[in-house]
């Protein structure tokens, strides 16, 4: 665990948050977390939990109480620092919609605490991982930032692509293909360069691949250099951490206090 709690602190750094304007820690290490979800939990039904998409995906495999309350999770989550935007991809758009949904509640029934979270997307709200599915660390059908160039070319070999194009001068069907998702944010005017030479049958998948390759390759090699120089300097990378914690500790102890109170819960210890 702490290697891995490690190397995800080495990829957002060298991935560019910088320490200075955000907090990054380890959620585990600021037990407020726990403290909201636990309240928060009180304020939801679990038919409402049972509907969302992710538990219905994944529901025949994983069946913990902790699964099907991860969103609730999330809604603390989000609403300890009362963010109101939230950078989420597509198929988190429900749980964004569950935090908006217990911050109103709450406002609602106590006093109002929290601000109303909503989802932010990007141009590009879902991307595709090799098999088709959501590209997802779980799925192991992403591109990890470790990998080297090698690594990612061969990964993105295996990737999925139109099924209707077998052979190069096989007409083919960009939208909907995972490549060309990936080409509309690595490569340049990819709906003139890509798109047409696919749609013709003149560009074939491999060399689309290649394409794609060389081009993730570059945009990724000044992360994979930070990568390398943060993978020498551990002290650094646990620095931030607990400067980190300290920040966030402090923030959410303060929505915390907040929450406390209007819900008439600052008794806890004091003498009448
Ligand atoms: S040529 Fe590229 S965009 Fe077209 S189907 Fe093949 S991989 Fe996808």
């Amino acid at each position: 665990m702490k290697d891995k709690v490690f190397r995800m602190a080495v990829m957002f750094l060298s991935a560019g948050l910088d320490p200075e304007n955000c907090a990054i820690f380890v959620q585990s290490e600021v037990p407020e977390h726990a403290e909201l979800h636990l309240l928060f939990s009180m304020m939801i039904t679990v038919p409402t939990l049972t509907r969302l998409p992710t538990y219905q995906e994944k529901k025949s495999y994983l069946d913990s109480y902790g699964f099907l309350g991860y969103p609730v999770l999330q809604a603390a989550d989000i609403c300890l620092y009362n963010a109101d935007k939230v950078p989420v991809g597509k198929d988190q758009e429900k749980h964004v919609w569950l935090a908006n949904d217990l911050a109103k509640r709450f406002n609602a029934t106590y006093k109002k605490v929290f601000r109303e979270p909503e989802a932010l997307f990007t141009d590009i709200p879902m991307i595709l991982g090799s098999d088709n599915r959501k590209m997802s660390k779980s799925y192991d059908n992403h591109i990890p930032l470790e990998f080297t160039e090698k690594q990612t070319e061969k990964r993105l070999r295996s990737f999925y692509t139109d099924p209707k194009k077998v052979h190069q001068g096989d007409p083919g069907h960009p939208q909907g293909c995972p490549i060309f998702l990936l080409h509309r944010i690595y490569t340049e005017n990819a709906d003139k360069q890509i798109a047409p030479p696919c749609k013709t049958g003149e560009l074939g998948c491999v060399d689309c691949k290649m394409i794609l390759a060389k081009n993730l390759n570059a945009s990724l090699a000044p992360i994979r250099e930070r990568q390398d120089e943060l993978l020498k300097n551990p002290d650094y990378v646990w620095d931030v951490l607990a400067t980190g914690r300290d920040r966030a500790r402090a923030r959410a102890g303060n929505v915390m206090e907040k929450v406390r109170t209007a819900m008439k819960m600052n008794y806890r210890g004091k003498k009448k």
